[in-house]
């Protein structure tokens, strides 16, 4: 796999929706290529960062429904 190649499956890694023969082709391409070792690194660590901000959105907006709900019942 040349950098190229690594460049394009690496979101579909970071989703982890590489085939096994992609993911391992792509691991052993960046064990020893760092530009795109550090690519791959700042796409999960971006990854992470979007998935705890829509688990921190939802909760208020759960929240807010059975508050909501709550209100709903107690004013009849
Ligand atoms: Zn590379």
């Amino acid at each position: 796999m040349n950098c190229k190649k690594a460049q394009a499956l690496l979101s579909a890694a970071v989703d982890g929706e590489l085939s096994l023969k992609e993911q391992q082709e792509f691991e052993a391409h960046i064990a020893k290529c760092a530009d795109c070792q550090r690519e791959f690194r700042e796409a999960q660590k971006t990854k992470n960062i979007i998935r705890e901000k829509i688990v921190r959105f939802k909760a208020p907006q759960s929240l807010v429904n059975s508050i909501i709900r709550l209100t709903e019942t107690t004013t009849g």
